[in-house]
């Protein structure tokens, strides 16, 4: 990626980080712990802020400039101190350069009275890599949304409601850019009437940028040697807008309680998210347990697609892959996980040049190219080919990341719950089957990937079925020496328990889920391609297809291959109040969309669902509870349940 590295830093001799790039300091060279509760907390007066909050609310910080993340860790041990136990801290923070974690770690050991929060940051910054990367402490109580990129470049793409700015992008002199009228603008679209602002300097020019953006503007006393600093209040208008379709439904339930209905990666990750924001969950799954359709394959590879030219379909990916890979830090590795890294093979000239592409693209430290013989090494196997190398991810086993994500106390399993219908019914949701009624809640979340499609609501969307088998190849002493995950047409894994997965198969038309002999046959064939070398350490010529043991299940992929996240709109209504589409598509009725209140959706995951569907239940809950979208507005709306509905008016067709 060109235009991506890890801080320069530099360190002075009392072991301050500087900044080689722009030639500055992070934080005072005083104590950059005073400086930051000085400018920063006190300029935005947030004990007193936090104190006051609501039980169940939220307040969200902004933040240019993320750096060491000193004053991420400042506030949240300030909120911890301060903020009623129900309330929760949205932090989002822009950054263009991350520090590399040897750096953040070297820095933030400045400071042992944040000892505790640099722990945890620390086992989070992993997969730091371009786009919004989300992470998580204290039980999701504290969130941190870093966008990884340019400020001008992501926060036009921001959709949040910041409450407080904190602007620290490096002395004005030294980075104008961080204090440009249209970076102001951004901050002004972002807030809203009472949001406060708090800076170190108090250059002329920022100040009158700043009020000519919105914001008055004092100038208090500021930290150490500096004389004053600023610090201002919003008193502009609101502006934070979308077109009505993907605006935030206005519904807001007296009781947070919801359905969930179906218990595969999407339906944990959405119980997960609304649990984490203090929701009740029920959660409905036809079978005895989770995870045991598409989730449950003993080993599934975080393989990620990607493409070279930043559709939302590869920013996902990418902000989907840091979010899974950092929940698998609570997995036990080499049982639960294993990050052992993805090869992904050159098996022919096209895929060699498309790898080609996207090793110019992406940051070496999430893939690189490997020849023949590094590939080799690497995987430990004769190979065909080298290849392309994700070192930080490998396989996961999907029931254990359902486990992890459904044990939480707000959340119950409801097993042997099939809803077949769904009726609105007082203000709350009911389901039922054969009469029955199941369960009752204002909010539902549909996660059963394509068997959503039974519930009338769902009329507009377009889920097909893909059936895959995997088989279970047991191990030998030589194919345990496989250190990577190999991936051609097919994929198998270094041994879990004894045995490899090795998949899958791709079939449109069956509805059977026996696993077939041809199948197992099909997927042998897709082992020789990856390595003939393997094929005989596996000894597969001694394997009868007839005998191997494996299992089937259903993809579930929307015509986009994005999956669909977020509200459900009445699809008749739809049609009529947006009906001036058809004829001319620039038009934006000033009309709100019919939204089905409190019926939302996370399916269509196809076979990445261990990498997008995690991070969806956090976009579902944004959508839901009003949060910062965790993924660019672009993509959160390339994901959005109306896109199908609009591009049938729009184009009068059906995908
Ligand atoms: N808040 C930080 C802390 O608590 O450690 C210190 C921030 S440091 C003074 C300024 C940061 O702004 C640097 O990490 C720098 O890489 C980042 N930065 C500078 N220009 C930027 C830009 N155009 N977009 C995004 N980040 C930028």
């Amino acid at each position: 990626m060109p235009d991506f590295h890890h801080a320069r830093i530099d360190w002075d001799e009392r072991g301050l980080p500087l900044s080689r790039e722009f030639d500055d300091v992070y934080f005072s060279p005083d104590s950059g712990i005073d400086e930051t509760r000085h400018v920063f907390l006190a300029g935005n007066d947030l004990a007193e802020a936090f104190a006051a909050l609501p039980q169940q609310s939220q307040f969200c910080i902004g933040e240019t400039g993320f750096g060491t993340g000193l004053n991420f860790l400042c506030a949240w041990q300030l909120f911890k101190q301060t903020a009623p136990a129900g309330a929760r801290l949205h932090f989002v923070s822009v950054e263009k350069f991350p520090l590399a974690r040897a750096d953040l770690e070297r820095a933030l050991a400045l400071w042992p009275d944040l000892a505790p929060f640099t722990q945890q940051l620390l086992e989070q910054y992993i997969a730091i890599h371009p786009g919004f990367q989300r992470l998580m402490f204290d039980g999701g109580r504290v969130v941190l949304t870093l966008m990884v990129g340019d400020a001008l470049d992501c926060l036009p793409e921001l959709d949040a409601r910041i409450d407080a700015w904190f602007l620290d992008g490096f002395a004005p002199a030294k980075n104008p850019e961080m204090w440009s009228t249209e970076l102001f603008a951004q901050l002004a679209r972002l807030s809203h009437p009472g949001t406060t602002l708090a800076t170190f300097t108090s250059a002329g020019f920022v100040r009158r940028a700043l009020k000519d953006a919105g914001f008055r503007i004092k100038r208090v006393p500021g930290f150490g040697k500096k004389w004053e600093m600023s610090k201002g209040v919003f008193e502009g208008e609101a502006t934070l807008q979308a077109k009505p379709w993907y605006a935030r439904p206005r519904y807001q339930p007296a009781l947070r309680e919801a359905l969930v209905i179906g218990a595969g990666l999407a339906g944990c990750a959405s119980a997960a998210s609304l649990a984490a924001r203090g929701w009740q969950i029920t959660l409905l799954e036809r079978h005895e347990a989770i995870a045991q359709e598409a989730s449950g394959n003993p080993q599934g590879v975080l393989y990620l697609k990607l493409s070279a030219h930043g559709t939302p379909l590869s920013r996902l990916i990418v902000s989907g892959f840091g979010h899974t890979r950092r929940l698998l830090q609570r997995l036990e590795h080499g049982v639960d996980w294993q990050g052992c890294g993805v090869l992904q093979l050159a098996f022919d000239a096209q895929e060699a040049k498309r790898q080609a592409k996207l090793a110019d693209a992406f940051p070496h430290q999430l893939l690189h190219s490997l020849d023949q013989q590094q590939a080799e090494d690497l995987a430990g196997v004769a190979l065909p080919a080298g290849g392309l190398y994700y070192p930080e991810a490998g396989w996961v086993h999907p029931p254990a990341l359902c486990r992890l994500l459904t044990a939480h106390p707000n959340i119950r399993l409801r097993p042997h719950c099939e809803a077949l219908e769904l009726h609105r019914e007082d203000g709350l949701w009911c389901a039922y089957a054969n009469g029955q009624r199941l369960a009752t809640a204002p909010v539902v979340v549909l996660a059963g990937a394509a068997e959503v499609l039974r519930f009338p609501q769902t009329v507009d969307l377009q889920l097909k079925r893909i059936r895959g088998q995997i088989s279970r190849l047991p191990a030998t002493p030589q194919s345990a020496g496989l250190r990577t995950v190999l991936c051609a047409e097919g994929y198998v894994a270094p041994p879990r328990r004894g045995e490899h997965t090795l998949g899958a198969s791709f079939d449109f038309h069956s509805d059977d889920l026996e696993p077939t002999v041809a199948e197992h046959q099909g997927n042998l064939r897709l082992l020789e391609e990856i390595s003939l070398d393997l094929t005989s350490r596996l000894q597969a010529e001694r394997l009868d297809p007839a005998t191997l043991q494996g299992r089937a299940a259903f993809r579930c992929t929307s015509p986009d291959y994005l999956p669909i996240v977020g509200p459900l709109a009445d699809s008749a209504a739809f049609a009529k109040a947006y009906g001036v589409l058809a004829k001319d598509a620039r038009q934006v009725p000033d009309i709100t969309a019919p939204w089905l209140d409190g019926l939302y959706i996370n399916s269509g995951h196809g076979s990445r669902g261990l990498i997008t569907a995690p991070l969806s239940g956090e976009l579902l809950a944004a959508w839901l509870d009003n949060e910062p979208l965790p993924v660019p507005r672009s993509v959160a709306e390339a994901c959005h349940p109306n896109r199908f509905a609009l591009r049938q008016l729009i184009r009068g067709q059906k995908a």
